[in-house]
């Protein structure tokens, strides 16, 4: 335990709260410990005093009233994956959520109840059993429950709409313990609160997502040299906005992998790229398809038709856990020439894992209004990040100064805010940013529900009428 907290704690009240568990309290000088800190951003080094590996609801209830009753920072951990480490705290109580990983597909419903701590690889494993899919990344290993809780950008986007506009339900456990459903019939303030309000109103210990007939997919990278992205970018700016909902393509500079399935002479060279997911009937993939060949001349066109969790996974290798990674984000309106020539003096990124990406929001997005949810750039046509990333530590200033550097030269052709899962910790304005006029009502929510701030390690709403 750390000096701060033991000043505070005696060991008998740990031990309390220790055997009132069934699953693992992991301290420091615990074996677990090192392993048990670490989040999926090497960069974020934290220490906290104590770790609760839940194994079920009553678990998380201890570890909530213990964290309130000893006024411990308290930070909650689905996948770990968060860039700005919001899973994990110092001297505080973390709620490691990881042993939580149940998934009970409802095949005749099409929904699927999902614990708080599950990955999106184990889902997609779960429903695609059924043929059924419900979107979320474009990396099977980020939690279910930051990435839910934020939004949900991915694949699925502009055919089925965000993670949050899926989902159906959740059980939480609240600031002062008590154990509530939210829904669009109960505690509705709340299930508004949940959808893109990250985890600020409690701990998620189980979600309820509807599900979508979507099984095989006709998926993967169509590549260009470098110098032809002007072209493509002009050219994808206004096909993707019209493009049928089925089709999704996020666009990306990038450098490519040195390995299958890409072609040697491609090996390690900085390109464009969209990399598609089409969900349509697969007899007329080649159809939708055929436009896109006629932009410039694609070094490559790597899609073909695969399980949707093939693609899901299809970059997990490139970003093991474990890498440096720093990342800004934003909300693009329009892509005009000007950010396009912008973008072009940064599009060779320093590193291997280093990309920019433009995620996709139109579609089915677009038809849920800007105050449906907290999530208010609705309008918006893509998420952008900058994502600086690679192995070493050595690059840390490289990748951190590239992802700055670029961003501040593109934010002046952007929305203002940005999308909360793609931020490091920004500061209060930029959270504002992002919820805009949604963040007041957000405000009330907490305060009603969480009027102390005890779940405030995350991109944090003040609770109105309070600066804690
Ligand atoms: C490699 C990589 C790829 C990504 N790709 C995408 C993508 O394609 N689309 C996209 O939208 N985002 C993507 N993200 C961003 C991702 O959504 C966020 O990083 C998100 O915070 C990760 O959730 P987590 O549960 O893994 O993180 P954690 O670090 O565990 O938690 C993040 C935050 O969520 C809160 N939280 C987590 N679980 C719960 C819960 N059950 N109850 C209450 N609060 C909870 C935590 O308190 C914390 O504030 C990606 C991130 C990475 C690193």
């Amino acid at each position: 335990m750390s000096d701060t907290t033991t000043a505070v704690l005696e060991e008998s009240v740990v031990e309390g709260l220790r055997a009132g568990l069934r699953g693992e309290l992991i301290e420091p000088g615990n074996e677990a410990y090192d392993e048990a800190r670490k989040v999926y951003n090497a960069m974020i080094d934290k220490r906290p005093a104590l770790i609760v590996r839940c194994a079920d609801v009553a678990d998380v209830i201890a570890a909530v009233n213990f964290a309130r009753e000893n006024d411990l920072p308290l930070a909650i951990r689905g996948g770990g994956h968060n860039g700005a480490g919001l899973g994990i705290c110092d001297d505080g109580l973390v709620i490691d959520l990881s042993s939580m990983k149940g998934i009970r597909v409802d095949p005749v419903d099409r929904t699927v109840r999902v614990e708080g701590g599950a990955t999106w690889g184990a889902v997609d494993h779960a429903t695609h059993a059924f043929g059924l899919a419900t979107p979320s990344g474009i990396i099977s290993t980020t939690g279910v429950g930051g990435l839910t809780l934020g939004g949900g950008l991915g694949h699925l986007t502009r055919k089925c709409g965000l993670t949050i506009d899926n989902l159906l339900s959740v059980d939480m456990v609240l600031a002062d313990g008590q154990f509530v459903t939210a829904s669009a019939e109960e505690n509705d303030d709340l299930f508004w609160a949940v959808r893109g309000g990250g985890g600020n109103f409690g701990v998620v210990t189980s979600f309820l997502f509807k599900l979508h007939p979507i099984s095989t997919i006709v998926g993967g990278p169509t590549l260009w040299e470098l110098e032809q992205a002007p072209e493509v970018m002009r050219w994808y700016r206004d096909f993707i906005v019209d493009a049928p909902e089925y089709l999704n393509g996020f666009f990306a500079f990038l450098t490519v992998p040195p390995g299958p399935p890409f072609p040697e002479e491609l090996h390690l060279k900085k390109m464009c790229g969209i990399v598609w997911c089409y969900t349509g009937p697969e007899e007329e993939a080649d159809e939708v398809f055929a436009p896109v060949l006629k932009v410039g001349t694609p070094a490559l066109h790597g899609v073909h038709s695969m399980p949707y969790p093939a693609l899901q996974s299809a970059f997990d290798a490139l970003y093991p856990p474990g890498m440096q990674w720093y990342w800004k984000a934003d909300f693009i309106t329009e892509l005009s020439d000007e950010a396009i020539e912008q973008h072009m003096k940064y599009a060779e990124a320093p590193t291997l894992q280093s990309a920019m990406h433009l995620y996709p929001i139109n579609g089915a997005a677009h038809r849920v209004g800007p105050n449906d949810t907290p999530w208010s750039y609705r309008e918006a046509t893509w998420g952008m990040v900058m994502a600086g990333v690679d192995p070493d530590p050595a690059n840390k200033e490289v990748i951190t100064g590239w992802a700055r550097d670029y961003w501040e030269a593109l934010h002046q052709h952007s929305a203002g805010g940005a999308y909360v899962n793609m931020m490091m910790e920004e500061g209060q304005e930029r959270v504002k940013a992002s919820y805009r006029d949604n963040y007041e009502r957000l405000a009330r929510i907490k305060a009603r529900y969480d009027p102390n701030n005890l779940f405030h390690i995350n991109q944090n709403i003040k609770p109105q009428g309070s600066e804690r």
